[in-house]
């Protein structure tokens, strides 16, 4: 049984090391690359691009203090300079399809619900682009059909900073999800344009307001590809139960987050976490919403991930725990690939 993954950072590992054949020959140091992904079962999942304010060091303006209640609030990331994010973005799109083009039919860059299933079918590593944040848009919009050209076929509209099209959730814990304003005018606009040109929106690292507005004007099914229940971890980035269900109400889908500090009831960032927590979330949101909206995002390349899960080749381990937990067959293929190849039909253009 083949899995898709809501969510890895891969392609900002290739921009910092400036080459992507480590992905295709295999990269010890590497959370994914093709080989472990397919020891590890993983038929594909989306590749964000992700771009950071330095590439090669840590954000001057990211601050994480310690709160009196024992958890954290890191403060807010500046915008982001939408010239200097197209050039990334541009540059991390290109290493996607030198991955393609390199991979002698292994891997293809994947932008229809038939390429996906042709591809899990034939054993192809199928790779969805995902920007994580909209920097890279103009907010005119003008530059959105060549995206849609290259490839994208998923956004989450904001990562954990502001920009034109909407506001971040700011990461604290234990807190809300609600901290700040939602989509601006510009956002509101994208939504409307990904919704006609058939590109997924992704809930995570919304805030609060940002989510229900998007709910508002999205007419699409409510996606989040790396998010977890807040009821388990009370982290920012976690949906509340109103949340859970207003993604079940669209037939949409949550994509469970593997990063330590958003599964642990106490937000440490610390790697000797059980994969039980991992369970405990896929149970929990499937009893609240039902198992046709539960799948897996892991966040690979862009957390700390739990020590049994150091990479993707013991992936295999999550089905095994999920099915000791009583998931059976239908189940677990629902959880591996079904939920999101519903979700993908309804809202991809073919
Ligand atoms: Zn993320």
């Amino acid at each position: 049984m083949k899995i898709l993954l809501g969510h890895n950072d891969v392609l900002l590992r290739l921009e910092r090391n400036g080459d992507h054949l480590p992905f295709l020959l295999g990269d010890e140091s590497a959370q994914v690359d093709l080989p472990k992904a397919r020891q590890g079962g993983l038929g594909g999942g989306f590749f964000a691009c992700w771009v950071p304010r330095d590439l090669h060091g840590p954000d001057p303006d990211e601050e994480t203090l310690a709160t009196d209640d024992g958890g954290y609030l890191t403060s807010l990331a500046d915008p982001l300079e939408p010239e200097y994010a197209c050039e990334i973005t541009l540059s991390m799109t290109n290493r996607l399809w030198q991955l393609e083009n390199d991979s002698m039919g292994g891997l293809a860059v994947v932008g229809s619900t038939e390429q996906l299933l042709t591809c899990l079918d034939e054993d192809v590593f199928a790779a969805i682009l995902h920007f994580e944040g909209a920097e890279a848009i103009d907010t005119d919009l003008s530059n959105l059909d060549e995206f849609y050209g290259l490839g994208l076929r998923s956004l989450g509209l904001v990562w954990s900073r502001p920009n034109l099209f909407g506001h971040g959730v700011q990461f604290a814990f234990p807190s809300s999800p609600d901290t700040g304003p939602g989509l601006t005018r510009a956002g509101r606009e994208l939504v409307k344009a990904c919704n006609q040109l058939g590109i997924m929106l992704d809930v995570s690292h919304l805030t609060a307001q940002g989510f229900w507005d998007l709910a508002r004007y999205s007419r699409h099914p409510l996606v989040a590809t790396h998010s977890n229940a807040h009821a388990l971890c009370p982290s920012s980035r976690n949906l509340t139960d109103d949340q859970l269900q207003a993604i079940a109400d669209s037939g949409g889908l949550v994509a469970v987050n593997f990063c330590v500090s958003d599964l642990r009831s106490d937000g440490e960032e610390d790697a000797d976490t059980p994969l039980e927590l991992i369970f405990d979330q896929v149970e929990y949101i499937a009893e609240l919403i039902g198992i046709e909206h539960v799948a897996i995002g892991s966040d690979f390349e862009g957390a700390l991930m739990p020590d049994e899960l150091s990479d993707v080749s013991d992936l295999g381990l999550v089905l095994e725990g999920l099915a000791e937990r009583g998931f059976d067959e239908d189940d677990l293929d629902r959880v591996a690939s079904g939920n999101w190849l519903r979700v993908l039909a309804e809202t991809w253009q073919d």
